[in-house]
């Protein structure tokens, strides 16, 4: 072992002999004291059996584990889990003419802790949530530029806001190799102006897609409020499924104009869209009740962390019992939380009490999740961020 170790308290391995791949600060007995957040590390049981190799760093996740065996972390490494994660999307049949947006590392589902990137044509976008991942990124950026079946030209670094404070990094957002070339991605048919440069996350919120597309099935005739649109995704789908109208609702100025936009890109000069800069809440309680008998409430995270459970559940709840109060009677609900701290039964629960609350019959038509471009290691069930009920109001 060439790295440092890092040795276990006795008994803590159990979660990594299931392949649970986080260790946490509680667990470790020692460490070197020359260690340095970012290094690859070894961890070994109290009696020095090895278990795996990972990136370590300051935190109550101490270290994330890389691979289970005695692996070297190089660019061999990295180009052999890209290619890995590229033939699921292969499988899943995500790069085609009209579909070249997704995500090809979803961090642990994965097997790369700490590490996002998405894929918009040819531009790669990386996010790293680790110092570890931080100082692979040249290595990971030629590893996309190398992959076979795919033709990565650009890859943009974008880890200003995700890394720890703490470490004291000072990534800087730019490109790694290549530069801007056109930001328009498609997405089933449909045109995105995405803004890696400055927008949200990776510029778009592609782990949207199965429910948009859902949407669209359901859109037809129906007069549709978008809450919380960001770029207008669902707008469009609930176009083309041919909506009497669409209406669009963020309370940022600038996804309004990316929106608009947007709009000009896939339905240029469509009376049936208007978009309204204001805040959800505001915009929810001041609208005229049976304005709309289709709904689409997809917040932020309300809860970053476990510590703001409390708080979140009583915003799902507010937020949507005003859709619960206002929507027209056999209306439809799409309602989601992104809130990895979240798990899937509270926020049912949060949403059952705001129906309970309207009094209304309130039944569930589906249960939605991420997409499969999402995936989720089954021995790290907290991949599981993104749920949603589509609901029939009565
Ligand atoms: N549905 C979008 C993603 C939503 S991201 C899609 O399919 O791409 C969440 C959005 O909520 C962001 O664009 C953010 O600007 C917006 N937002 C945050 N707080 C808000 C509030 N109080 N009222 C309205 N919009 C808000």
């Amino acid at each position: 072992m060439s790295n440092p170790v890092i040795t276990l308290k006795r008994g803590k391995e159990d979660s990594l002999n299931r392949f649970h791949p986080w260790v946490f600060s509680g667990a470790i007995a020692k460490m070197p004291e020359s260690i340095e957040e970012g290094d690859i590390v070894d961890v070994v049981t109290h009696d020095g059996r090895h278990i795996g190799v990972g990136h370590y760093q300051i935190g109550s996740i101490m270290v994330r584990i890389l691979d289970f065996g005695a692996t070297t972390i190089d660019g061999n490494f990295f180009a052999t889990r890209l290619d890995e994660a590229l033939k699921l999307r292969k499988a899943l049949r995500l790069d085609r003419d009209d579909n070249n947006a997704y995500r090809l590392v979803h961090g642990e589902g994965d097997f790369l802790p700490g590490l996002i990137v998405d894929i918009y044509g040819n531009t790669a976008v990386i996010q790293a949530h680790s110092p570890g991942m931080h100082f692979a990124r040249n290595d990971i950026a030629d590893a996309l530029v190398s992959l076979d079946g795919i033709n990565i030209k650009n890859v943009y670094y974008k880890s200003e806001t995700t890394l720890p404070y703490k470490a004291h990094l000072d990534a800087q957002n730019d490109y790694i190799i290549g530069g801007f070339e056109t930001n328009v991605a498609i997405e089933n048919g449909l045109k995105f102006h995405v803004d890696w440069l400055k927008g949200q996350k990776t510029g778009f919120f592609v782990d949207q897609r199965d429910n948009r597309s859902l949407l669209e099935h359901f859109a037809y005739g129906r007069k549709v409020l978008n809450m919380f649109c960001y770029t207008g995704g669902f707008s469009f789908y609930a176009m083309r499924g041919g909506a009497e109208l669409v209406h669009s609702v963020d309370s940022s100025a600038k996804a309004i104009t990316l929106t608009d936009a947007n709009v000009e890109l896939n339905f240029p000069g469509d009376a049936r869209h208007k978009s309204f800069a204001e805040d959800a809440f505001k915009f929810l309680d001041t609208m005229e009740k049976d304005n709309y008998d289709l709904i689409v409430l997809d917040p932020p995270a309300f809860a970053k962390h476990r510590s703001a459970l409390k708080n979140a559940l009583r915003g799902y709840q507010r937020l949507n019992a005003k859709a619960f109060e206002k929507i027209s009677s056999g209306g439809i609900l799409f309602t989601f939380s992104c809130s990895q701290a979240v798990n899937k039964d509270q926020f049912r629960l949060a949403v059952f009490s705001a129906a309970a609350q309207s009094r209304r019959k309130v039944r569930i038509l589906h249960q939605l999740t991420q997409p499969a471009d999402h995936p989720i290691n089954i021995y790290h069930p907290e991949g599981e961020y993104l749920k949603g009920l589509i609901l029939y109001v009565e």
